[in-house]
């Protein structure tokens, strides 16, 4: 054989060796949460649809305390559609991120905020819509939010403050086997939709 190409396989051989390396001992850190070294549940990023490298694995306490912060901080309005398990995101996009349909609903819907938080009082934010199934929240970037979790049921969106809000994401959390690749909160100060979202 040619010496080149022995010496090519080689090269080509001790690359791969090499890559498989680094995923596998990649693998093994991300399993940690990258604040307090507990087991590691989800993904958490500061915008949607990060590069996987700025994706950073948390512990669902410490997830929750990013999420506080991230709720808590943020000045525009949002509507939060509650975590549902099966799809892999949840996430924040401003209004502009998404069609003509869901901004003018999100205008609609937010034209009914009431200025104070059901459950505490505090000055509210955030619209939460229930939902229960992954079926109905994967339709609505096509479809929208009244057709889709708000006209069947006849639910009316609750009024609530960030910190309020970050305490029903944990209480749908809570009763869920797998993690979300990838989670992130509100930030700046457009108006909003946060829901889970299959890309
Ligand atoms: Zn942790
Ligand atoms: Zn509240």
């Amino acid at each position: 054989m040619h010496i080149g190409l022995i010496l090519l396989i080689a090269a080509v051989v001790a690359g791969v060796g090499a890559a498989v390396l680094r995923l596998t001992r990649k693998k093994v850190e991300s399993r940690l949460c990258a604040h307090c070294g507990a087991p590691a549940m989800h993904g958490y990023s500061k915008t949607a649809e990060s590069a996987v490298e700025d994706i950073v694995p948390l512990c669902v306490p410490c997830l929750l305390e990013h999420l506080d912060e991230d709720y808590c901080n943020y000045d525009g309005r949002a509507v939060v559609i509650q975590p549902v398990a099966e799809l892999p995101c949840y996430v924040f996009r401003p209004k502009s991120d998404w069609s003509e349909l869901l901004r003018g609903e999100l205008d609609t819907l937010l034209a009914g905020l009431h200025s104070h938080c059901t459950s505490c009082s505090n000055p509210a934010r955030y619209l939460w819509v229930n939902a229960l199934e992954a079926g109905p929240v994967a339709k609505v970037p096509q479809m929208g939010i009244t057709h889709t979790l708000l006209a069947a049921s006849g639910a009316r969106p609750i009024s609530l403050c960030g910190r309020c809000s970050v305490q029903r994401i944990a209480r749908s959390f809570a009763g869920q086997e797998a993690g979300y690749v990838e989670v992130c909160g509100p930030r700046g100060s457009e108006d909003g939709l946060i829901t889970a979202i299959g890309y």
